[in-house]
């Protein structure tokens, strides 16, 4: 698992592993060195939530940059429900999207693939102020299931276990009824 950082010289953004959190390091090209903290972690904001799984996030909300909208998908979650012939996104789903993510500040994270084929970036998206993962508490809450087609990723066993318990408590999409 990996954090996107920004090195604090330069500003350019890298990539870490998690274990290297607190570690102080050199920019390979500006010779900075910094402690990898919470602080290096690239602070993003929320400007949109798009159909429960896609957001757009500003990368530059807090760098005083021009405003720079990325899309970003939710990693290891599917939100599209199938009713016979129709899949839809559930608007149960958008609608807690919208409550927790929206204007709010965010970090992602990367796992082995970091970019769908639509261009999108796949990442777990972390709410900063918080420190937890909007991905789990997607499937957790039962708004959301796991992605079969990311098997790899570090958290599909996790992601799993969230899901059983959302399914034995009858959680959203999976109330009784
Ligand atoms: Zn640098």
């Amino acid at each position: 698992m990996k954090y996107a950082v920004r090195c604090e010289g330069c500003g350019c953004n890298g990539k870490v592993p998690k274990e290297m959190l607190g570690a102080e390091v050199r920019c390979p090209k500006c010779g900075e060195v910094f402690a990898l903290t919470r602080e290096a972690i690239p602070r993003m904001r929320v400007l949109e939530v798009r159909e429960g799984d896609i957001l757009v996030v500003d990368v530059n909300a807090h760098t005083g940059g021009e405003s720079a909208p990325v899309r970003v998908r939710l990693l290891g979650v599917d939100t599209i429900e199938v009713r016979g012939r129709k899949s839809f996104h559930t608007p149960a789903a958008e609608e807690f999207a919208r409550e927790r993510l929206l204007g709010r500040d965010v970090f992602l994270e990367f796992d082995y693939k970091e970019e769908d084929d639509f261009g999108n970036k796949l990442a777990y998206v972390w709410l900063f102020d918080e420190g937890v993962m909007f991905n789990e508490m997607f499937i957790q809450e039962g708004h959301a299931e796991v992605h079969r087609g990311y098997k790899r990723i570090a958290h599909f066993p996790d992601f799993m276990d969230l899901e059983s318990q959302a399914i034995v408590a009858g959680r959203g999409i999976w109330a009784k009824g």
